[in-house]
């Protein structure tokens, strides 16, 4: 049997081969286009553009509704928001909007899409539930895509755009490594939804054939790779992709990275009470990244049930920052967001999943 098509997985050119076959002229797959991505349209009937038997067809031959939302929570300060998504298969996925307070962005504040790329996780970071929870499947471009057009429609009811899309959710993007691009590319279409790639950041435990791979792309979407540690004893503990990819070469594709884009990496580190928050720890990373374009962008751990690791305190994430900054390494001390919503990666999840 042959699987429906997700509207979503469609480039342009899929949807006029599609029209065509029907006997439809291209501009109608323009239509589509433009009802999708511009009018955030979700399911058939909504495309009053087109006829009533066109529509009909199309919901016959094409799925629109492959993201089912079974939970959605908002955090007691309203200003995170979790879905879960059942797929087709039966497997979930997350996505959480972050808002942040109006400030610098067009009269309305940021507004941050953590999404999923993968279903679970094969990269096993210990301190991370969906890694706890193992790997599923791979998404494809079109249920990477679908996140975000949940969160942009929700969004546009209230006259706001999404502003900022991180792939920090489930998964690890970088071993989902074409269909995380093309759904950057579908998302990036100047007659779509337009979303600017430096609105995009990617984020990797650091596989290093696809950081160069991705730097020799130059593209121009945001790097960020969850670092953790300092040396490779304790980076391999916490994340078992360090055994293949130590930090050493880690940091040299990183280099290549900044060499061929000119782009700065993010490091993303988790501060850990007593394991890697104390000064030593600081000091050793600094002189690891020293020269090299960068920013650490830490945040206290937020704690999973299968991991005993402790959030640091305030006064430690302090003293982390100002060594390294001391050291000329910029740093930036994150808020936890949504901890009543478990909203870290796989948390919801993997608390559905054991229901
Ligand atoms: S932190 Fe990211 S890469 Fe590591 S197990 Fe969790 S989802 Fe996978």
């Amino acid at each position: 049997m042959t699987e429906i098509p997700f509207i979503y997985d469609l480039d342009i050119s899929d949807l006029r081969q599609i029209l065509a076959d029907l006997g439809e002229p291209s501009y109608r797959a323009d239509q589509i286009w433009q009802g999708l991505y511009q009018q955030y349209w979700q399911m058939p009937d909504e495309f009053t553009t087109l006829s009533k038997t066109l529509r009909e067809n199309l919901g016959n031959i094409l799925r629109f509704n492959a993201l089912r939302p079974v939970q959605y929570l908002v955090s007691s300060d309203g200003q995170t928001r979790k879905t879960l998504f059942e797929l087709p298969d039966k497997r979930v996925i997350e996505a959480v909007l972050m808002k942040y307070d109006p400030s610098t962005h067009k009269g309305q504040g940021r507004r941050t899409l953590c999404i999923s790329s993968q279903a679970g996780c094969a990269m096993g970071c210990v301190f991370c539930a969906t890694g706890q929870m193992g790997f599923k499947r791979n998404l494809t471009s079109g249920e990477i895509v679908a996140q975000v057009m949940y969160y942009a429609r929700m969004l546009a009811d209230q006259g706001e755009r999404v502003t900022n899309v991180v792939l920090m959710g489930m998964g690890e993007p970088f071993h989902n490594y074409d269909n995380t691009m093309a759904a950057i590319d579908r998302l990036n279409d100047p007659d779509g939804y337009n979303f600017g790639a430096r609105r995009f950041t990617i984020s990797t435990v650091g596989l290093v054939p696809k950081i160069r791979r991705f730097a020799d792309e130059k593209r121009q979407v945001n790097l960020a790779i969850s670092l953790h540690a300092a040396d490779d004893e304790e980076r391999s503990n916490l994340m078992p992709v360090n055994q293949k990819h130590n930090i050493s070469k880690l940091l040299e594709a990183c280099r290549y990275y900044v060499d061929q884009t000119g782009r700065r990496v993010t490091f993303e580190w988790a501060l850990i009470a007593g394991v890697n928050d104390t000064e030593e720890v600081a000091r050793r990373l600094a002189s690891r990244l020293k020269g090299l374009m960068c920013h650490v962008n830490a945040i206290p751990l937020n704690p999973t049930t299968g991991f005993h690791g402790q959030a640091t305190s305030r006064q430690s994430a302090d003293k982390f920052k100002e060594t390294l900054e001391q050291a000329g390494i910029p740093c930036t001390i994150r808020m936890r967001r949504g901890i009543d919503i478990q909203a870290g990666c796989g948390q919801l999840a993997g608390s559905y999943l054991s229901l």
